[in-house]
């Protein structure tokens, strides 16, 4: 029978390219206070699906709602003690939205995790035996010389690094297509005061935005990739698309106006820039679970997935070198 936190804390083997080897990584999602603040604001970001009805996000919002921050807590807790006799080296935190907004770095925002969790889960790692590293993600505006001074500190010397989603370089398909809302001074701003702290950095980059072709996708890619790296951050996720419910994506791909990338065109991205960085390829799994993914033919997907699969566990782009297919003259 499955344990109450299974489907919330669970470790696995990752590989971190920071340090070049494989962690035993616990991943926990956190319910938050309340929902991703530029969802709330906005309406939200047109690929991302973590805000729907069905998201165990919107699910679990109960949580926060009738017990508030203490519950939270409770949560964290629960799930260190599900994972805690596995030795875990690395925690990675996903709240589908920004940890790092206590609801006092913006005004009017609302908190998503309150200061007194982010203070305990800081002190926690700073202690203990095995966790040498937290990743939490955020958007910029959240990211502030105070906040990150104060949970660095609590961390004495472990590492902390916070994903942000850029996704594109390009202000039209950022703020456009992809409605991120993200000012390119403060996305520096961000990596600076991280870098100013000690803390590292990695940056989503999207592939492929609604309204770009296969190879303008692939260019707007390699570019921001670059362009992350120009501007000191340490590590690149590329973020593929895929569909999950609800979201404008979504509506265009069921009308039929937006088509998913092949997988060869991730493997060009990789090839043009791994010498710049570690470019990591994210999953195609995520909640609510998608309901299409990038891929090929018929005939290759399933040996190009597995290159992939290797490839997030080594970062070695020689996986790549053998590969072919007719479809990918045919693109
Ligand atoms: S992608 Fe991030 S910032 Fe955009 S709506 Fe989703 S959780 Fe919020
Ligand atoms: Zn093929």
């Amino acid at each position: 029978m499955k344990k109450p936190w299974e489907s919330f804390s669970a470790t696995s083997a990752f590989f971190d390219p920071l340090i070049k080897q494989m962690v035993n990584r616990w991943v926990l999602l956190l319910p938050a206070m309340n929902l991703c603040h530029w969802y709330l604001r906005s309406g939200g970001c047109t690929m991302c699906g973590f805000n729907c009805p069905k998201s165990s996000k919107q699910q679990y919002a109960w949580i926060a709602r009738y017990f508030g921050a203490r519950a939270l807590h409770f949560v964290y807790w629960l799930g260190y003690l599900g994972v805690k006799d596995q030795n875990p080296q690395n925690l990675t935190i996903y709240n589908g939205g920004s940890f790092l907004n206590s609801g006092h770095e913006v005004f009017g925002s609302k908190p998503e995790i309150p200061l007194s969790l982010q203070i305990a889960i800081c002190r926690h790692i700073g202690r203990h035996p095995t966790i040498q590293k937290l990743f939490v993600e955020s958007r910029p505006e959240f990211i502030t010389s105070s906040n990150i001074a104060l949970l660095g500190d609590l961390l004495k010397g472990k590492t902390l690094q916070v994903g942000i989603g850029l996704e594109s370089r390009d202000d039209r398909v950022r703020n456009k297509i992809l409605r991120k809302g993200i000012d390119i001074g403060n996305f520096r701003r961000a990596i600076a005061t991280l870098k100013g702290h000690g803390a590292k950095s990695l940056a989503y980059v999207f592939l492929k935005p609604m309204g770009l072709g296969e190879s303008e996708a692939i260019v707007d890619a390699v570019r921001t990739i670059q362009f992350c790296f120009e501007t000191g951050v340490d590590e690149v996720s590329l973020s593929c698309a895929f569909i999950q419910n609800g979201t404008e994506m979504c509506r265009q791909y069921r009308n039929g106006s937006y088509k998913l990338p092949q997988l060869w065109s991730i493997i060009e991205v990789i090839k043009q820039t791994a010498h710049l960085g570690p470019v990591r390829i994210g999953t195609f799994e995520d909640d609510p679970k998608p309901i299409d993914i990038p891929h090929n033919c018929p005939a290759c997907t399933e040996s190009v997935n597995r290159a992939i699969d290797r490839y997030r566990d080594s970062f070695d782009i020689s996986l790549f070198s053998q590969l072919s297919c007719p479809c990918r003259e045919l693109g």
